[in-house]
């Protein structure tokens, strides 16, 4: 790939791109990090935060900022992929509540260390909004709600009726929303990219166009390696934080799906079409629909909004040419504009996506292994802003050797079950997919919520 600026509207408004040199022979160091995403950077800074003169080597099979960090619907919000719910199922009620704290904690953390790091990341909190977008959304925005207050969240949130959401943001078929002021919208690229050069400037080396082929664990007294066609990278610990571009490597290729995530953007809006919509506030928004969208309002005045519908192919290939799905980007424009009747003549300037890295279970995992020298934070899903803020500090902690309230937290040391063979997984996720979009349309239709019960909804269910 030689043009970075075209991956996303992100990256284009980042400055510079140039990559970096690219790694030159073998090397060794204390951390050597693959991928120079927000998990991968977020790792890199804290570690060299806490000691200084750490040797930290990070390899980037593109530039930094290439993978979903520089491509993503700004949303840094306070939430996970799976619910509370199932989290004080699996691990108990204090661990749920107490990772859900730190969500919350790590929506701030992400403006106050890029602020730390000297990093314009348009950072604003906004808050977040949920909307029901007609009489069959309510019961979800009321369950969640419900969820929240079981769980002592209750006073960070409030339901609002369709005046209460037109009063932020006047969204076509409004009738409700549940809204909490703890989420905050953000400039991906600048974040990323503003990261590398930070990390650099603490004494990281990055190294660029150079994608890792392998893997080698820490055995017999020998350091643990990134393998790649210009030499290893050996370490004591290497940290793999290649999100879902790690189904790539033979190891880790069913512990992922990769899972296409899209996203338009229009040019930015006149003032009198913002009279007209409203959303000051830039609060970040999605309705309950089941198949997913995300709506932010960027710096510079322009409607961002993303969803997935992009179809799953057949043993998890990842693909540039995937990033532009031409159904599924019209299928988004069409969205927008229903959402926003203002939007009749505007145009749409941009068009992209990228793969999210989705686990069988939909638990994201942080892991180090101490022996082996592998490390690893992956399976956000689509909420990974926040989360890799939280797993690049769990990370650093893990690796110091220190246990603290984040090493206690109940994703260190998950491992999701592996995705099923192909071609069962092309099976069941195509069928889910398809199934979620006509539940969808048929409540649309018919107003009536899905019931819950459906094949479709169990597996998506988290
Ligand atoms: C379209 C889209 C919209 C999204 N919207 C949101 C949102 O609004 N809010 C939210 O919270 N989350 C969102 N997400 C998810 C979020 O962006 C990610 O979870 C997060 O950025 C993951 O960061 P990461 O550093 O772990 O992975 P990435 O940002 O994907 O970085 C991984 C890096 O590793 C590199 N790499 C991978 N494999 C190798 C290898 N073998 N050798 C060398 N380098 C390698 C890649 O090139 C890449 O640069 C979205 C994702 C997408 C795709």
């Amino acid at each position: 790939m030689d043009d970075y600026a075209g991956v996303s509207y992100w990256l284009e408004s980042s400055g510079d791109l140039a990559p970096r040199p690219p790694l030159d022979g073998s090397t060794a160091c204390d951390v050597a990090i693959l991928g120079a995403g927000y998990t991968g950077l977020w790792t890199a800074w804290y570690l060299l935060r806490r000691q200084p003169g750490l040797r930290v080597v990070v390899a980037e099979a593109e530039v930094a900022g290439f993978g979903a960090s520089g491509r993503n619907g700004a949303w840094c919000a306070p939430d996970l992929n799976i619910s509370i719910e199932r989290l004080a199922r699996l691990h108990g009620e204090d661990a749920a509540r107490r990772l859900q704290h730190a969500t919350y904690d790590a929506v701030d953390e992400v403006g106050r260390a890029a602020a730390e790091a000297g990093i314009d990341a348009g950072f604003h909190k906004g808050g977040e909004l949920l909307v029901a977008r007609g009489p069959h959304h309510v019961p979800a925005i009321e369950a969640a709600y419900r969820e929240y207050e079981r769980f002592g969240f209750g006073d960070r949130y409030e339901l609002l009726d369709g005046a209460g959401v037109a009063a932020r943001v006047r969204i076509a078929g409004a009738v409700a929303g549940l809204r909490t002021p703890d989420a905050a919208v953000i400039h991906p690229g600048r974040l990323v990219r503003g990261l590398a050069t930070a990390v650099e400037r603490m004494g990281a080396r990055i190294v660029e166009r150079t994608p890792v082929t392998g893997i080698r664990a820490a055995a017999g007294g020998a350091p643990a390696a990134l393998l790649t066609p210009r030499g290893e990278i050996r370490a004591p610990v290497v940290v793999l934080a290649g999100e879902a571009y790690l189904v790539r490597l033979a190891q880790l290729h069913r512990q992922l799906v990769p899972m296409y995530s899209l996203i338009v953007l229009t040019e930015p809006l006149s003032d009198a079409r913002w009279a007209e919509i409203g959303w000051a506030g830039r609060e970040v928004v999605a309705s309950a629909r089941l198949s997913i969208d995300y709506l932010s309002r960027t710096e510079d005045g322009r409607i961002l909004f993303g969803g997935r519908g992009a179809p799953y192919r057949l043993g998890s290939p990842i693909r540039d040419a995937y990033d532009r799905h031409a159904a599924t980007h019209e299928m988004l424009r069409g969205f927008a504009r229903a959402w926003f009747p203002a939007l009749r003549d505007v145009r749409f300037t941009h068009a992209w996506g990228g793969p999210l890295g989705m686990p069988r279970d939909w638990h994201p995992t942080i892991a180090f292994d101490r022996r082996s020298g592998i490390a690893t934070a992956r399976g956000y899903v689509g909420h990974g802003v926040s989360t890799a803020n939280l797993a690049g500090r769990t990370l650093a902690d893990l690796v110091a050797g220190e246990r603290t309230p984040l090493t206690e937290l109940p994703l260190v040391g998950h491992r999701s079950p592996d995705w099923e063979v192909e071609p069962l997984r092309w099976l069941g996720i195509r069928y889910a997919q398809g199934a979620l979009s006509r539940l969808d349309r048929r409540a649309e239709a018919t107003g009536r919520p899905p019931t819950g019960r459906s094949l479709a909804e169990r597996l998506a269910s988290h």
